[in-house]
């Protein structure tokens, strides 16, 4: 879950120049000077927009629509050379080379939409992808407190709340009640677990909302589609048990959502697997000890959200902390062709 880089959905001056750039193929300027890159792509979830009225969706969480995913891996198959986690690992072991414009592919949190959406479009362009479990969410009615707090908020009939930050909240139209939701998730989020838990569980009450039964689990995938889409060439990671953001955690506690996402996918899938995510992902969300930990595990590579395209010499000298470009709905396509280009901070490393 991110909540960055959301910007306001109006056409801006921005919007008109990545349009130009785009149409006259600047943002692909020189590309042979920036070939030695790699370009991870963040994706969490692909489906219908979330600005209709009755969407009761965490709307940040919307990465894409499905018709837009298929456009930008349209965009990236015309100018990238996408590769899989095994040839990223093989590479950062020195056991391959990388093609010139290397893309990775991932998903974030195990949303079934991945499963029933996003694959069927991955497979016509025969892309491989990593998805990114959070363990504790799987084949569970466990909410995250994003999908239970937007649950809550776009299915009540009152108009004001308190807030984990102490402020008394009220909204008059959508647009209010969506900033609502975000403050709230953003206010919930930085609280310590048992607390942000204590509020949770007030939420459906303090909103006078009751949650059907089984309605979280049906958001994500279960074991059967994680090891049928193992099968069919997606790779998977792990992304820890609860969601926690790590620093805010004991190590032991880090350390047990660190090796335990890892655990279950490996007891799930029948085999090793090498990657993780970290929750958030921003700076403030690992730190060396974290690193360290992830290490220790056994992750050969590790994925923050710090933006932007990396130099190989960047990857290879920090595979626990590669970059990420964070996909979001509000992203049209020629914004997309700036955050993969060499505008979005391509630094040669
Ligand atoms: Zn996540």
């Amino acid at each position: 879950m991110q909540t960055q880089l959301i910007e306001s959905g109006k056409k801006s001056k921005a919007e008109r120049l990545f349009e130009i750039a785009n149409s006259t193929g600047l943002v692909r300027s020189g590309r042979f000077l920036w070939a030695k890159s790699l370009t991870v792509l963040n994706y969490h979830r692909v489906n219908q927009r979330p600005d209709q009225p009755d969407s009761d969706t965490f709307k940040p969480n919307i990465s894409a629509t499905p018709e837009e995913f298929a456009r930008q891996m349209e965009y990236v198959s015309r100018w990238f050379n996408v590769i899989s986690l095994r040839d990223l690992v093989d590479w950062l072991e020195n056991q391959r080379s990388l093609p010139p414009h290397a893309a990775l592919i991932t998903f974030d949190d195990g949303y079934l939409d991945n499963y029933t959406v996003a694959f069927p479009i991955l497979q016509k362009f025969h892309f491989p992808a990593v998805i990114f479990l959070t363990t504790g969410h799987i084949a569970k009615d466990t909410p995250f407190y994003w999908d239970l707090t937007a649950y809550c908020f776009y299915h009540t009939t009152r108009d004001e709340v308190d807030s984990p930050d102490g402020k008394k909240r009220h909204w008059e139209n959508q647009r209010q009640l969506d900033d609502t939701v975000r403050e709230w998730t953003e206010s919930l989020k930085v609280l310590p677990n048992e607390e942000k838990q204590k509020w949770l569980t007030r939420l459906p009450d303090l909103l006078d909302v009751s949650v059907p039964e089984g309605f979280f689990r049906s958001l994500m995938m279960n074991w059967d589609q994680v090891r049928e889409l193992n099968q069919k060439g997606i790779e998977f990671g792990g992304h820890t048990v609860t969601h926690p953001i790590l620093t805010r955690v004991s190590l032991d506690q880090a350390r047990n959502e660190i090796e335990g996402s890892r655990a279950e996918i490996e007891q799930q899938l029948g085999h090793p697997i090498f990657s993780f995510a970290y929750p958030n992902g921003m700076s403030a969300d690992f730190n060396p000890g974290i690193e360290n930990l992830v290490k220790s595990a056994g992750y050969k590579a590790a994925f923050t959200l710090l933006n932007g395209p990396t130099s190989l010499r960047e990857a290879k000298a920090h595979p626990l902390t590669i970059r990420r470009i964070f996909i979001s709905h509000k992203h049209t396509l020629p914004r997309f062709a700036a955050l993969v280009s060499w505008v979005n901070r391509y630094r040669p490393g």
